[in-house]
């Protein structure tokens, strides 16, 4: 909670804001809620609230829980000779009505083989698709979860999810507010950004004044002289949809190195998860470093198990799963929260141990804050 402001450290312990303004005016201290709070106002409350205030986040707190099992999420990728290039992985953004639903299932769509396991798609929450760039086959994986949560909950958890942002700009609108706001949070991450200027089969449609306006924003085209790719799509139409792949596929390859080594034990994200009838908990994860198997032993936050079946997007079962691919993952014990991480360790016994201590932790900070909040309740009845 360092450094964060009063606001933040509310959200974190789930109560009102202006209820530890006035607790600590109460004490003597004058604070607003967006105003960044030092160690000794946070110590103070906690006194006043009954309440251990961590000063440890919970990412350093987890890091240190996988070091006493001798394990590092994110290690180093190992020797040289062993990496293999990644797919990159890929999240659409942009303002609300623009076409990233339409596009991510248009790009979808036009890469399920007809026949191919009846050409039947599944929404997993992310999928991978083939292209060919100069006579290679080059595969890209799509986060494709409804509103983006999971993104969100990656980036709330600090992990960085996705490689690359496609912005998709309807060429008939414009650049709008979340327009705006997409471009900032992946320029804040760092993420290299390919611009989908969309709807061009509309009348309407003015792409060279997209270019222009996302010139002012420091998104220079590169017919401009900048480094961005525009492509002009219709996800509608299926206009460009090969060009807009192969540009993510150049950006991938003129500005990251993504390289993976697949011999590794899987270590990942959690895309997004839930409980199926008939299966059980249900979770879709991207494998970010080594390879999965049906078979291992992994942790997924607070849930364990032992991967008894994994399926692609198309429903088809798969053995295994290698840096970048997505994949729906059967046989966890309970639903593990999006934007956590999955490892694969050495055996069920050590993933239970590691699932068991996160759940006791996650279970002792919801105890915590719920008696905070009684605290608090009675401080402002009084
Ligand atoms: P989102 O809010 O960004 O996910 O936008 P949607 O994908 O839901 O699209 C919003 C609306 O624009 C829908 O009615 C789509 O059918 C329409 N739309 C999306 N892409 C295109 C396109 O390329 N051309 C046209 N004419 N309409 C589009
Ligand atoms: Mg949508």
């Amino acid at each position: 909670a360092r450094g964060s402001s009063l606001t933040d450290f509310a959200d974190k312990i789930g109560v009102d804001a202006a209820s530890l303004v006035q607790m600590l005016f109460h004490l003597g201290e004058m604070v607003t809620a967006t105003q960044s709070v030092g160690d000794e106002t946070l110590e103070l409350l906690g006194d006043e609230l009954n309440y251990v205030v961590e000063v440890v986040s919970p990412e350093d707190e987890d890091r240190e829980l996988l070091e006493s099992f001798d394990i590092e999420f994110g290690a180093d990728e190992g020797n040289e000779d062993d990496l293999v290039i990644r797919p990159p992985v890929v999240t659409v953004m942009g303002h609300v009505d623009h076409g990233k639903t339409k596009l991510l299932d248009a790009l979808r769509g036009a890469n399920v083989v007809a026949g191919e396991a009846g050409g039947i798609t599944q929404h997993i929450g992310a999928y991978q698709v083939h292209t060919d760039v100069d006579g290679e086959d080059r595969r890209i994986t799509f986060i494709d979860t409804p509103g983006h949560e999971a993104f969100t909950a990656m980036r709330a958890r600090g992990s960085q999810s996705s490689d690359i942002a496609i912005l998709v700009v309807a060429a008939d609108d414009g650049v709008m507010p979340q327009t705006v706001e997409a471009l900032n949070h992946a320029k804040a991450a760092g993420v290299p950004i390919v611009v989908a200027v969309n709807k061009i089969d509309k009348p309407e449609a003015d792409p060279t004044k997209v270019r222009g306006q996302l010139t002012e924003y420091g998104l220079v085209p590169e017919e401009y002289g900048g480094d961005a790719m525009f492509v002009d799509v219709s996800a509608k139409s299926g206009i460009n949809l090969d060009k807009l792949l192969e540009a993510v596929v150049l950006t991938a390859d003129a500005s990251l190195d993504l390289r993976a080594n697949p011999g590794q034990d899987a270590q990942g994200l959690v895309v997004e998860a839930h409980l199926d009838r008939g299966r059980g908990p249900v979770a879709t994860i991207l494998v970010q470093r080594g390879t999965l198997r049906v078979g291992d032993s992994i942790v997924a936050g607070p849930a364990h198990g032992r991967v008894r079946a994994m399926l692609d997007e198309h429903g088809v079962e798969m053995a295994e799963a290698d840096p970048g691919r997505p994949a729906m993952v059967l046989g966890l014990s309970s639903v593990p929260g999006a934007g956590q991480n999955f490892i694969v360790v050495e055996d069920d016994r050590m993933a239970r141990q590691i699932a068991e201590k996160r759940e006791a932790r996650e279970r002792a900070a919801l105890q915590a804050k719920r008696r905070v909040r009684r605290t608090l309740e009675d401080f402002m009845a009084s």
